[in-house]
């Protein structure tokens, strides 16, 4: 029998051999026969014996590292072979620390150096000593020595042991609370913010007194509290112009009292003039209408009764029949009036005289219409009645009247308006309550 020889560009190593001698053992085993492995032919087992010429020859033939695919470049003889394990940089072998990791002989000097959980590191910051996977999980990054930068970005380096207390308390760019507002601030715009802080204790400018008070409230002091502020009398909307500190102006009042009242009572006296006026004007803003005037007539039985004792007229407000137009005013008399008296109600104009007379047209020429309103509901049922006429310019009534114009005189109208019996019926009395329109055409009105 022989062993094939190997070139060496297979990669045969000394596991080769002894696995095909354990397939020939095996061969002849479980044969119980010796028979060649090569041909299968049976053999005689005393002409079997070592071969040392082959074995030299086998041994002698060149091989190559069975680790050449990971980079080994040895080729040498098979007989090399172990000696070139035990220092081949591919072989795997275990890390001398027992950290159960196999390693090529290759990147054991790495491990041990580097990675090794095992290894024992010396921190270059504090010198102690630790093992690798403590210092890694636990000091790395953590060694009080180490100098490291502020962590709020101050531009600060310094020992990691020292960093609380800078950035508790030196750090620049620390947060800090400003003590008058409560406001949070980075610690170097603090002082800028004082300058403007509401709550920042100032003197007040008066120097009233040596006690600060809040910035926000100096203000107020000065108007409302600061015994040093120059005030004006409170009698100054009456014409006092004094003007002294606050402390001393118990003294001015106390000293000028009659004058300060006669400067009330100049007051008084202005200001009831003006509210004249101001009634005046009111009176005619409110009392211009667009040439309607409704006039409601309340408390009906009461000023019939009146009217059928006394022959009362009842006159209306006086109104303008437009802005700058005519006044007049209305009368009624309930119980009637020359040919309706006792039976009608009697309804006139009166024309009075007002602020526009004179650039108005006269005689008065505008048509004028009396109604009496149905009060009832249903708008569609209603049947007010109504009276029209186009003045007379030849008449008296309509020309402009004089301001002695006597106003009980009697206007011009319908003696015969409305018949009592007529009156009572339908809704013209509702609520004891009538109510009149009159309403002047205004359509021919030439403005001023
Ligand atoms: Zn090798
Ligand atoms: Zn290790
Ligand atoms: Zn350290
Ligand atoms: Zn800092
Ligand atoms: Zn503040
Ligand atoms: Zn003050
Ligand atoms: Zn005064």
């Amino acid at each position: 029998m022989g062993v094939e020889k190997e070139s060496p560009t297979s990669s045969l190593g000394r596991d080769s051999i002894y696995r095909a001698s354990l397939k020939l053992l095996r061969h002849i085993k479980n044969a119980g026969v010796f028979r060649c492995p090569e041909d299968d032919r049976p053999l005689d087992y005393a002409q079997i014996y070592p071969d040392d010429e082959l074995t030299t020859e086998v041994m002698n033939s060149l091989i190559r590292c069975r680790y050449h695919k990971e980079g080994c470049r040895w080729v040498d003889k098979l007989q090399n072979l172990q000696a070139h394990l035990d220092q081949c940089p591919y072989d795997s072998i275990q890390c001398p620390n027992s950290c159960t990791r196999m390693l090529s002989r290759l990147s054991l000097d790495d491990h041990l150096e580097f990675s090794c959980p095992r290894r024992m590191v010396v921190c270059e910051f504090c010198n102690q000593q630790f093992p690798g996977d403590l210092f890694e999980k636990q000091h790395a990054g953590n060694c009080p020595y180490e100098v490291t930068w502020c962590e709020n970005k101050c531009g600060a380096k310094l020992e990691r042991r020292f960093l609380a207390n800078h950035m508790r308390n030196e750090c620049h760019k620390r947060t800090v609370q400003c003590p008058y507002c409560n406001r949070d601030f980075v610690q170097e715009t603090l002082q800028t913010h004082q300058y403007q802080c509401p709550r920042f204790p100032v003197a007040c400018p008066n120097r009233c007194d040596p006690t600060k008070i809040p910035r926000e409230e100096v203000e107020v002091h000065i108007q409302a509290l600061c015994p040093s502020a120059t005030v004006s009398c409170t009698f100054k909307e009456a014409g006092c112009k004094h003007k002294c500190p606050r402390f001393n102006m118990d003294k001015h009042l106390d000293n000028n009292m009659k004058g300060h009242l006669q400067l009330m009572c100049d007051l008084v006296a202005k200001q009831q003039t003006q509210i004249t006026q101001l009634c005046n004007a009111l009176y005619s803003i409110t009392h211009v209408t667009d040439g309607t005037f409704v006039w409601k007539i309340s408390n009906y039985k009461q000023k019939f009764l009146e009217s059928v004792y006394k022959n009362a007229e009842l006159v209306s407000e006086p109104f303008y029949t437009s802005r700058y137009g005519y006044k007049m005013a209305a009368s009624l008399f309930l119980n009637g009036n020359g040919a309706g008296e006792g039976k009608y109600i009697s309804v006139y104009i009166k024309i009075l005289p007002g602020e526009y007379d004179n650039i108005l047209e006269w005689p008065f020429a505008l048509p004028i219409t009396f109604s009496l309103f149905d009060q009832c509901v249903e708008f569609d049922f209603r049947a007010n009645i109504s009276e029209s006429f186009v003045p007379d310019p030849t008449w008296k009534h309509f020309q402009k009247p004089r301001k002695d114009t006597d106003r009980d005189a009697l206007g011009f109208g319908y003696p015969k308006f409305v018949s009592h019996e007529i009156l009572k019926t339908r809704d013209y009395i509702k609520d004891d309550s009538i109510i009149i329109k009159v309403k002047v055409d205004n359509n021919k009105f030439i403005s001023p």
